[in-house]
């Protein structure tokens, strides 16, 4: 298996630390509102890698952190008047039903930053000790970045150049730095925030030493892959690599993954652009299966441009796999025992053949794109050879290798009815032209109809509302 390393930027045989073990690392989210389509993409492509490993019969311990302190969760929190942990613990809970319904399979451990304070004082002063930390006046702790000649590795750049470019830099509150490449591990608290107590200040951790302490604590000092959008290449995983190998004394990670963006308009979709969908908003459109599959649809650190037309090729793609999944279980009822005819000896080994095409486009650098389209050919392969008159082990073989393959996709393939926005509408509409026809027997019954579906409605002065369950 070959993989796309940041670290060289070469694609580099995947030797494990421990064979048949991985241990990886993905950067989560911070939770301060829904996550957005651009959020979802590392999440669906990463849960692939890791299917795809534990398909070839590794073992996958998958770690992935929420930040659950931080200053726009604050900002939030003081807007709706209510603590940090409420905003935290809400978007929590809406990220994880998002996974859920994008088939992302839970972490192994989803670690949580307030949690894990103690162990980010314990690295923290490790560095103080080792002198690759110092304690400004303020109490603020800083990385001197100049203690570790390594710096930049990851995001090729040289300090000198770092250098001059923030030669002129004095952020606000931040002078006391030695150099304005050094970067922030524990500040104080300012008035009404969350904070810990600690040997430097009462205060709370900068963003960097989370991953780094929570990698340690779970995976252990060095870990097989680390992953993430490339926005986080730099400063964020540079300076995880810098924290956690000054600290240590051992190399981080040895293979490091970066997605790549999801666009719109050909730019970065993001919460502060203000250019997103949130998961929760392209669900009403569409089931959410067909944004999963539409994220596969290319490789992983190309860039995606999100667009109506490419979500309706998905959704076609989806519907022709499924529907040749339905057709392959209904043969299957009616099929012949009996031994395979030579035709259907031929048709095992060339979905044989498919299989290895798919492993050989996924052994590639997780070439999710090439995958799908082997993918495709064997739905052709069972659309056309498979039919009434086949025998039963013929039909129950294709319908386990498009089966295997599905499962590494995260492609579910039953039919699910996705209770869409439409339909709901039109059925309250329904019921509003009942009641106005005083037929309240008929309206209740498409209330409890609704109510099946998981939609609970609210009679209010401004008209009818509605929410899922
Ligand atoms: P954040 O909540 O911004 O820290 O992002 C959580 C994860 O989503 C990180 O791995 C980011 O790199 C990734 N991410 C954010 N926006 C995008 C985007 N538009 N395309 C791809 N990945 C993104
Ligand atoms: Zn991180």
């Amino acid at each position: 298996m070959k993989i796309f390393n940041t670290l060289s930027r070469r694609k580099e045989e995947f030797v494990p630390l421990e064979p048949g073990k991985v241990k990886m690392y993905v950067c989560g989210p911070t939770v301060y509102n829904f996550i957005h389509i651009g959020n979802a993409r590392p999440m669906i492509l990463f849960d692939t890698v890791r299917r795809y490993f534990e398909y070839k019969g590794y073992e996958v311990n998958y770690v992935s952190n929420f930040t659950d302190v931080d200053d726009k969760i604050i900002k939030k929190a003081v807007e709706e008047g209510v603590d940090a942990g409420t905003i935290s613990r809400r978007y929590i809970e809406e990220c994880k039903k998002d996974m859920a319904d994008l088939n992302v399979k839970p972490a192994t451990k989803h670690p949580l930053a307030t949690e894990e304070i103690d162990g980010m004082l314990e690295m923290i002063g490790t560095l103080i000790e080792k002198g690759h930390a110092y304690v400004a006046a303020d109490g603020t702790v800083y990385f001197r970045v100049k203690s570790f000649p390594e710096y930049g590795k990851l995001s090729h750049k040289n300090l000198d150049e770092l250098q001059s470019g923030f030669r002129e830099i004095k952020v606000t509150g931040e002078e006391g730095k030695e150099d304005p490449n050094d970067f922030v591990l524990w500040k104080p608290k300012k008035e009404g925030e969350p904070f810990w107590e600690s040997p430097w200040c009462e205060g709370r951790p900068g963003w960097h030493i989370e991953c780094s302490v929570m990698a340690k604590r779970y995976l252990g000092d060095e870990i097989d892959i680390h992953a993430g959008g490339e926005d986080l290449i730099f400063p964020h995983h540079e300076n995880e690599i810098a924290q956690s190998e000054a600290a240590n004394g051992k190399p981080f990670a040895a293979y490091w993954m970066h997605n790549g963006f999801l666009n719109i308009d050909h730019k970065k979709m993001s919460k502060s652009l203000g250019n997103f969908f949130t998961v929760r908003e392209v669900g009403e459109k569409y089931d959410l299966q067909v944004l999963r599959f539409f994220m596969l649809s290319a490789h992983y650190r190309s860039p995606l441009n999100f667009s109506a037309d490419l979500m309706e090729a998905a959704k076609n793609g989806l519907e022709r796999i499924i529907t040749a999944m339905e057709r392959l279980r209904e043969l299957k009822e009616a099929a012949k025992e009996g031994e395979l005819t030579p035709d259907e000896q031929e048709g095992i080994r060339e979905s044989d053949k498919l299989t290895a095409k798919f492993e050989a486009a996924m052994d590639d650098d997780f070439n999710t794109a090439d995958g799908v389209a082997a993918l495709f050919e064997l739905v052709k392969l069972s659309n056309t050879t498979a039919s009434e008159n086949s025998r039963k082990a013929y039909i129950a073989c294709l319908e386990e290798k498009i089966g295997q393959l599905c499962q590494v996709l995260g492609i579910i393939t039953e039919r699910k009815h996705q209770v869409l926005e439409k339909e709901v509408e039109e059925l309250i509409e329904k019921r509003t032209k009942a009641r106005k026809d005083k037929d309240f027997a008929l309206a209740d019954q498409i209330r409890g109809q609704l109510l099946d579906m998981g939609v609970v409605l609210e009679d209010t002065r401004e008209g009818v509302k509605w929410k899922r369950l």
